[in-house]
């Protein structure tokens, strides 16, 4: 079975302002197409065909570079698209705002947390919020495309919202200003898409 490139859930201009239409052509178009290619391409003709990429990624092999990279730069990219809406911004409510207060205190609180995980992760990586069974939340990063899926990672538990700080996510529009785009990425954050994602793996 081979992964195909999602189509966003809107239209590349429509998170304007806050992330520009030009960046979301090439990063979907150019580098998630390239992941999903390169991913196939991999497990062509080996026992991961059949795997969900779930599977594949919490059952990786971290010495298969090629798997490793592009099988992460595919889902990360899936999950990054769908947590972001025109729609979006605002605090969560419900269960999962309740569950951030929780951990984090309050809501500015994890914000704070959050942005401090997506800045300070040196190069190219994400910062990620995870849900753990029994509905605990922690905020991790990881370099490159790695994924808390993915084995001995040291971010457990299971990705529910997904921030890109690799630099073609931002820079033709925010240059090496990493913080803005991360506080513009809190203006577009789908919480209902977080909180599914929330309800459905505590
Ligand atoms: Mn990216």
């Amino acid at each position: 079975m081979a992964f195909e490139l999602p189509k966003l859930p809107y239209a590349y201009d429509a998170l304007e302002p806050h992330i520009d239409a030009r960046t979301m052509e090439i990063h979907h178009t150019k580098h998630h197409n390239g992941y999903t290619t390169k991913l196939n391409g991999a497990i062509q003709g080996t026992d991961l065909e059949d795997q969900s990429i779930e599977e594949i990624l919490s059952g990786l092999d971290m010495g298969n570079g090629a798997v490793r990279n592009n099988g992460g730069g595919y889902y990360n990219h899936c999950l990054f698209w769908e947590v972001m809406s025109p729609n979006g911004g605002g605090n969560p409510s419900g269960e999962l705002g309740d569950a951030i207060n929780d951990a984090f205190g309050s809501f500015e609180d994890f914000k704070d947390k959050f942005s401090a995980a997506a800045g300070s992760r040196f190069g190219s990586g994400w910062a990620w919020l995870c849900v753990h069974k029994g509905g605990k939340l922690e905020i991790c990063s990881t370099p490159n495309q790695d994924n808390p899926l993915m084995p001995g990672i040291g971010c457990e538990g299971y990705p529910i919202l997904g921030l890109d700080v690799w630099e073609h996510a931002y820079y033709l529009n925010y240059q090496n200003r990493r913080p803005d785009y991360v506080a513009a990425f809190f203006s577009v954050i789908n919480w209902d898409k977080v909180a599914e994602g929330y309800a459905s793996n505590k």
